[in-house]
């Protein structure tokens, strides 16, 4: 497989969102609610019992990176965005777990911040919370297998950057994995980790995607 530089594959991830956000955009978000006069803004990113989004090792370095260059965060505001990460990983017991399924965990994202919404909008929303809308009708809905096929091209970036030094994690935890400020240690410990399983990453990784893929964000709203 053809390796590339983590800085490609940040420019080709960034491309690759873009793309598909606005695929959804033009082809599907017409027929969604209208999110600004939304009776409980944000409640589908603040949801501890539902939101269970899961991103990559690369994903988390592009929502770094995004909140690093934003000029809408200050230094204070970028800090809390971490400590509300770390607070939910402890909140929410979110553990990189190899027994069972991290996608049962959910959490409230620290990426949602009050009055302007989603901090990553723009340049590095994961895949479901692209896909994800509120629609009154099932059949006016973007076909899952949209995000399927994203994320499919997200796991090969991965695999081109990092081998298989990398998972699927509860984005919480990849926030405090990749904090500018922590030590880089238990990433490390990870990456090591993960880069001596003797299996392809995507394997496993597809698999606990399967399940998790219906259950990644509400979708539909109750007439
Ligand atoms: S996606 Fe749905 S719940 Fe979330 S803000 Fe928009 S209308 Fe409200
Ligand atoms: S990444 Fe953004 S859209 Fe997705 S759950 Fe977090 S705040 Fe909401």
């Amino acid at each position: 497989m053809k390796k590339l530089s983590e800085a490609s594959a940040l420019a080709r991830l960034q491309r690759g969102k873009a793309a598909f956000q606005s695929h959804i955009k033009v082809n599907y978000e017409p027929a969604a609610r209208d999110c600004r006069v939304c009776p409980t803004p944000g409640v589908c990113c603040t949801d501890a019992h539902f939101v269970n989004v899961h991103i990559t090792r690369l994903e988390a370095v592009a929502i770094r990176e995004t909140l690093q260059r934003t000029p809408r965060l200050d230094d204070d505001a970028r800090r809390a965005v971490y400590t509300r990460a770390r607070l939910a990983v402890e909140r929410y017991g979110l553990r990189t777990t190899t027994a069972g399924d991290t996608y049962a965990q959910t959490y409230s994202c620290p990426l949602f911040a009050p009055g302007t919404g989603c901090l990553v909008h723009a340049r590095a929303k994961p895949a479901p919370c692209v896909q994800h809308a509120c629609y009154d009708n099932w059949e006016e809905m973007p076909p899952v297998a949209l995000q399927w096929r994203t994320e499919r091209r997200v796991e090969l970036l991965n695999e081109q950057t990092y081998g298989a030094a990398w998972a699927w994690l509860p984005t919480p935890l990849w926030l405090t994995l990749v904090d500018p400020e922590a030590d880089g240690a238990e990433l490390a410990r990870l990456a090591r980790a993960w880069g001596e399983r003797r299996r392809p990453a995507t394997q496993n990784n597809s698999a606990h995607h399967a399940r998790a893929r219906s259950r990644s964000l509400p979708v539909i709203a109750a007439r």
